[in-house]
C-alpha cells in the first residue's frame, strides 16, 4: 500500500527533499507540504505537479496542515532557521528550538503515529528535543545526523581514486557539525582497508574537506540543500521501503542520554539497532568530545 508523508518546513531543504522524491521510484503515494508560508507551498504544490507527468509513479501532493500528519507514516521536519555566512549550526539553536516546541506539540496533538525524520540544525539537538517533546518511542524519532557527511565523504575518496562510492566503506562519526569525526581504522575500499590507498596526509585533507564542506558550500551559495535532500529520501525508502539498511543517522545514546551519529539499521520500525564498532582510543575521545558538545547544547535550551 502506498505511504503517506508530510513535510513540514518547505524551505530549500524541504523542497529538495520533494523534488528528490518525486523524481525516484518511492512506495510514496501521497505527499503534504506544510510551511508558514501557505501562498508559496501552494506555488510549490502546482509546479510540482506538473512534474508529475513525468514521475515513475502518481503521488497525490497538496499542501496541507498539521491535521494532514493524523495517519501519515512518515513526518519529514525540515522548518527552522538556517546558518548565514559565518553561523555555526549550534548558533540556530534558540531560534529552533522554540519553533519545535509548538511543531512538535502539533503533530502529536494530530494522533500521528508513525515516524520522525528531523534535518533541522544543529540536527542533534532538534532530534532530541522531537524525542522529549513527543515522548515518542526513541526508535520511532531518527535525525539526518553524519548521512549527509558520509555521503561527502564517500564522494571525495571515491573522486580521488575513481572507486564508485557505493565500494567504499567509511562513516563520518558524531556531533553533525564541528566535532564531527571519520572513523579511519574502521574504513574500507572494498575489502581492504583505506590505508592501503591513501597516506596519512591525504586522509587529513580529505577529513577537513568532509568537516567543513557545508562552510564551503554556504560561502559560495548562501546554503547547501541537494545532499540533504537526497540524504533524506535514502532514509525515507529505508523506512517505508523496510529496507534494513545501514545509515550514519543520529539515534538515542542512551549510556549518554543524547542524539548523536553512528550507524545504525534502518527500517520500517525507525532505527532497528545502532551497529556497535571498534574505535580507537583516539576516535573514542573524539567521540566523547562530541557527546560532551551535543549535551551542553540540550542544557542550554532545557
Ligand atoms: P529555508 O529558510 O529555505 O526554509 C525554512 C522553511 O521553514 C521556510 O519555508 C519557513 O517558512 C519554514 N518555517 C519556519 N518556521 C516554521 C514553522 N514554525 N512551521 C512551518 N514552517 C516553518 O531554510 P533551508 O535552507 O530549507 O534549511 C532548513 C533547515 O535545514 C536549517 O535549519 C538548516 O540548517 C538545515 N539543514 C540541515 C542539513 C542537515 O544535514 N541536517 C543540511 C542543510 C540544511
Amino acid at each position: 500500500m502506498g505511504k503517506k508523508v508530510v513535510v513540514i518546513g518547505c524551505g530549500l531543504v524541504g523542497m529538495s527533499y520533494v523534488y528528490s522524491l518525486v523524481n525516484q521510484k518511492t512506495n510514496v503515494s501521497e505527499l503534504v507540504l506544510v510551511d508558514l508560508d501557505k501562498e508559496r507551498v501552494m506555488g510549490e504544490v502546482m509546479d510540482l505537479s506538473h512534474c508529475l507527468f513525468f514521475a515513475f509513479s502518481r503521488i497525490d501532493i497538496r499542501a496541507g496542515d498539521y491535521s494532514d500528519c493524523g495517519d501519515a507514516d512518515l513526518v519529514v521536519i525540515t522548518a527552522g532557521v538556517k546558518q548565514k555566512i559565518g553561523d555555526t549550526r549550534m548558533d540556530l539553536i534558540e531560534a529552533n528550538s522554540v519553533i519545535f516546541k509548538t511543531i512538535i506539540s502539533s503533530v502529536v496533538q494530530s494522533g500521528f503515529k508513525g515516524i520522525f525524520l528531523v534535518a533541522t540544525n544543529p540536527v542533534d539537538v532538534m532530534t532530541y528535543l522531537t524525542w522529549k517533546y513527543s515522548s515518542f518511542d526513541c526508535n520511532r524519532v531518527i535525525g539526518s545526523g553524519t548521512s549527509l557527511d558520509t555521503a561527502r565523504l564517500r564522494f571525495l575518496i571515491g573522486d580521488r581514486l575513481k572507486i564508485s562510492p557505493k565500494n567504499i566503506h567509511a562513516y563520518v562519526m558524531g556531533e553533525h557539525g564541528d566535532s564531527e569525526f571519520i572513523s579511519w581504522s574502521g574504513a574500507s575500499i572494498g575489502t581492504e582497508n583505506v590505508h592501503e590507498f591513501l597516506s596519512d596526509d591525504e586522509l587529513n585533507n580529505i577529513s577537513n574537506e568532509v568537516v567543513n564542506a557545508a562552510y564551503s558550500i554556504i560561502n559560495r551559495k548562501g546554503s547547501t540543500s541537494y545532499g540533504i535532500g537526497m540524504c533524506l529520501v535514502d532514509i525515507t525508502r529505508a523506512i517505508l521501503g523496510d529496507y534494513n539498511s545501514i545509515i550514519t543517522v543520529s539515534s538515542y545514546d542512551l549510556e549518554n542520554d543524547v542524539y548523536i551519529g553512528r550507524p545504525a539499521i534502518i527500517n520500517k520500525n525507525g532505527v532497528r539497532e545502532v551497529i556497535p564498532i571498534t574505535l580507537t582510543k583516539e576516535e573514542n575521545d573524539k567521540f566523547l568530545k562530541s557527546v560532551e558538545i551535543i549535551k551542553s547544547a540540550i542544557l542550554k535550551v532545557k
